[in-house]
């Protein structure tokens, strides 16, 4: 069998993460996030907190829950170096480098969540700047004004 060029294991951000076992250039895809097409995101109650999956359009879900789906271990990171990119032809999501990847190096994208989501999703991605919370790119200038004007003010 060939190499996938990508393998999971335990990673300093969280739980099992998704690792290069081989160098990935800028643009090049890493790895199909394969599931199921549903029109509701899994249930979190039912899978005990455990939920992968991905919104792929407004009220469509690509339920990515399933063992055989590796890029469902990639954690999110202020910082990440792949994003997910929909190809709509083939119906599949990929897991798509954004810069250089080393091998050993941990595989990260950005989990897109909103202002309310990252209240309830602690980042720690270790990046100096991590703003703390799992939270869309373009959401966290404002994230920031918010921590700011929470602060108590002397
Ligand atoms: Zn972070």
């Amino acid at each position: 069998m060939s190499d996938p060029g990508i393998c999971s294991r335990p990673s300093p951000i969280a739980g099992l993460g998704l690792f290069a076992t081989r160098a990935f250039a800028p643009q090049e895809r890493i790895a199909a996030y394969s599931g199921r097409v549903v029109t509701r995101p899994p249930d979190e109650a039912k899978a005990s907190g455990k939920v992968f999956a991905l919104e792929i359009a407004p009220g469509t879900w690509l339920d990515g829950s399933t063992e055989d789906n590796l890029s469902r271990h990639a954690n999110h990171a202020c910082h990440p170096n792949a994003e997910l990119v929909w190809d709509e032809a083939l119906a599949t999501a990929w897991l798509t480098a954004t810069h250089p990847i080393a091998i050993d190096e941990e595989i990260t994208f950005d989990y897109g969540f909103s202002l309310a989501e990252s209240l309830f999703h602690p980042c720690a991605c270790g990046a100096p700047d991590c703003v703390g919370r799992i939270i869309a790119t373009p959401l966290r200038p404002a994230f920031r004004r918010h921590l700011r004007f929470s602060r108590p003010r002397d």
